[in-house]
């Protein structure tokens, strides 16, 4: 754990680096900072695409450092920001040097996919505080960057509304869940657009259709994630790497109306839950704030407008990703990797519209079954299998496309 003295920032604010700036958990993150000018200064933002997003943001937040990925586009963001004394930075190691600027304290992970990967490890290598949204490089190397962590004093504070509601439920200091007496974590999965819908419609779903969540308003990979229930699935890895759970001790309740975001069960038999509206500034402002409460700008739960609670046991056999997930946790070393960089290449295809909604569990169903699960114990080796199951994806990919499969 770092001293608190170390995470004071300029000005005795937390310094913050914003990746992926303009995205769903960008912009509600850099909602929550505007509440509190006092605790926070916004060192650097990032982002892909979207550049005039990015450049009215800097014009808004005046942060020390802007990382955008081309170069002409840097190029001409730094042009539009001369009077606000932005820098400009692009190409391939330009995220993991704005993370690691001595003015940045803390990093909020908000890539989406594999991308964050190796600025997430950088964060945790320089020992920030490193609020973890980007849960995809969690579920690739979630056990190597948990032993860096040690290694630097970085902390680690889950971001992802389950994962932040199951901190909140163990107690503080965390020294395990075994000597916690936790017998189980639960976590709760609203069942997505299509928790009702026949599997015999699944191969006309589109991408609008998919996108569409009923409870959460999030970019558009998680939200095809959500309508697989591969977002669980990679939320049980999460959930593996971040408490140190087995497994067998992570399970998934279908709680349609995303009231209670999680819930940790213990031997005596008390069973504690966060609960909240769905609004992912909750979780934001916990771990920004944290160990202080702060103010996130949300609605305040209304118990009685809500009604009632429902719960229900996810349907495998329609939602096949939920049970590939939790084999590849259960078979360890490589496995969450290639079902991670499977399910990327998968989703890809499906929303340019190359592969059928019900060919996405397919694909990685095939791409884990050809690759053999070997240890990774290094970011290079992460890398690599990451490489070689986004190859052997693509060819299924494409396999699928040969047999004519996309009616949409
Ligand atoms: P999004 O698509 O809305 O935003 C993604 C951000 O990442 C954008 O700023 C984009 O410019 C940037 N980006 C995309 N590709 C990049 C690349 N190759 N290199 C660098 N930057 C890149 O996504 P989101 O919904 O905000 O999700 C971000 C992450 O947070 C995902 O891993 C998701 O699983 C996780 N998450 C999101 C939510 C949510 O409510 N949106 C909730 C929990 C967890
Ligand atoms: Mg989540």
């Amino acid at each position: 754990m770092k001293r608190e003295a170390d995470q004071v920032g300029p000005e005795g604010r937390q310094g913050l680096a914003v990746l992926g700036a303009t995205g769903s958990i960008g912009v509600s993150t850099l909602k929550v900072v505007a509440l509190h000018p006092d605790r926070f200064e916004v060192v650097a933002l990032s982002a892909y695409q979207r550049i005039e997003e990015l450049g009215a943001l800097c014009r808004t937040w005046r942060p020390a450092i802007a990382v955008t990925h081309a170069p002409e586009a840097a190029e001409a963001l730094a042009r539009s920001l001369a009077a606000e004394g932005t820098e400009v930075w692009s190409g391939p190691e330009a995220l993991e040097r704005a993370v690691c600027d001595p003015r940045v304290t803390t990093v909020v992970c908000g890539i989406v996919g594999a991308a964050g990967l190796k600025s997430a490890w950088a964060a945790v290598a320089a020992g920030k505080r490193v609020l973890f949204a980007n849960k995809e490089p969690l579920v690739m190397s979630g056990h190597l960057l948990l032993a860096l962590a040690r290694e630097s004093g970085a902390e680690l504070l889950p971001l992802d509304s389950e994962h932040n509601a199951v901190f909140q439920c163990l107690p503080p200091g965390r020294p395990g869940l075994v000597q916690s007496g936790v017998r189980r974590i639960l976590l709760t999965c609203s069942g997505g657009p299509f928790r009702n819908t026949p599997a015999s419609e699944f191969a006309r779903v589109t991408p609008e259709q998919a996108c569409a969540h009923p409870r959460w308003s999030m970019g558009r990979k998680i939200s095809v994630d959500s309508a697989t229930l591969m977002n669980k699935g990679l939320e049980l890895i999460e959930a593996c790497r971040l408490f140190e759970a087995r497994p067998e001790q992570v399970d998934v309740v279908i709680h349609p109306q995303s009231v209670i975001h999680s819930l940790v069960e213990y031997v005596d038999g008390s069973v504690l839950a966060q609960l909240g509206n769905p609004d992912m500034r909750t979780p934001i402002a916990h771990a920004l704030g944290f160990p202080d409460r702060i103010e996130a700008g949300v609605a305040r739960l209304d118990l009685a407008s809500v009604g009632r609670l429902d719960f229900e046991e996810p349907d495998e056999a329609r939602f096949p990703c939920l049970g590939l997930a939790r084999a590849a946790a259960i078979a360890g070393g490589s496995a969450p990797t290639v079902l991670n960089a499977a399910n990327e290449v998968a989703v890809e295809a499906f929303l340019a519209r190359t592969l059928p909604f019900a060919a996405i569990p397919t694909v990685i169903e095939s791409v884990l079954a050809m690759r053999p699960v070997v240890a990774v114990e290094s970011l290079e080796a992460i890398l690599e299998e990451d490489r070689r199951a986004r190859d052997a994806a693509r060819e299924a990919v494409i396999a699928q496309g040969a047999k004519g499969v996309w009616a949409c």
